[in-house]
């Protein structure tokens, strides 16, 4: 499976971390673990940028996180016009500090840093695989 099928609208139909959108297709977000220093990565590296080396074992994300930084978009690059606003999050999921979209249903008031997440696999009504931030 190519990593055209991530996100509404993917930029590359072809990287060195394909697999994550494999991981996705079953459910999981996946980052990588270099296999020579443990360096954990996400999104997902090939190659190891603190020892250089190349060999990566795949880890699942899971459990709950803690919203780090949140913010809405109220303009949206190319392919994502028809979402706006929505909530760009980083949340930090045991030490590991994820990028994504914040669930649209949670009322904006409940909205705060330190609040709880979790990790939600979307699958798209266009075939599409993605996934966003739900409360915990
Ligand atoms: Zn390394």
């Amino acid at each position: 499976m190519g990593f055209e099928k991530f996100g509404r609208k993917s930029f590359a139909s072809q990287t060195k971390v394909e697999s994550f959108v494999e991981y996705l297709a079953k459910g999981e977000l996946s980052g990588t673990q270099c296999k020579s220093c443990g360096k954990q990565y996400f999104p997902p590296r090939a190659d190891c940028a603190e020892c250089l080396g190349n060999e990566m074992d795949w880890f699942k994300i899971e459990g709950t996180g803690n919203l780090v930084s949140f913010t809405k978009a109220g303009f949206a690059p190319t392919g994502f016009e028809a979402d706006v606003p929505y909530t760009l999050a980083l949340a930090d999921f045991n030490g590991i500090k994820v990028f994504g979209r914040l669930d649209s249903s949670i009322p904006k008031e409940e909205v705060s840093v330190g609040m709880a997440l979790q990790i939600n696999i979307l699958n798209l009504p266009d075939g599409q695989l993605s996934y966003e931030f739900v409360k915990s």
